[in-house]
């Protein structure tokens, strides 16, 4: 078999970079996280409602390339309905797991929308 077709980006990674999920900007927000990753561009601002300990709501808005915008949109729904300490657990790995390419990434990239919700979390003791 040597059908190896490079792909850059995997097909899932894709299409949450084209239609991100949970994009745009919570009204109330009860936290809320900015990151970025200058050596890239990338930027990325989290708004959550909390409500009984849990994240019920979560919503990115931000600017960045294909691996930052589409990691941002798989980490909300990740992250949605889980507990904040649950969430406070969420990895690079738990991220990369949704995606169906195993090549190596631009960590920095994948982490500005993780980073920006520990941000905001960190305000949650
Ligand atoms: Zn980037």
């Amino acid at each position: 078999m040597s059908d190896e077709r490079p792909q850059i980006y995997d097909q899932n990674l894709m299409h949450h970079s084209q239609n991100p999920h949970n994009k745009g900007e919570l009204p109330n927000p009860d936290l809320q996280g900015s990151a970025k990753n200058p050596n890239c561009g990338d930027k990325i601002k989290l708004g959550l409602n909390i409500k009984d300990g849990s994240i019920r709501d979560i919503k990115f808005d931000g600017y960045g390339c294909v691996l930052c915008i589409g990691s941002a949109s798989i980490l909300t729904q990740l992250a949605r309905g889980l507990s904040v300490g649950d969430a406070k657990e969420l990895t690079l790995d738990d991220i990369e797991a949704n995606m169906n390419e195993s090549g190596k990434k631009r960590e920095e990239c994948m982490a500005v929308g993780l980073n920006a919700l520990k941000q905001a979390l960190s305000e949650e003791s």
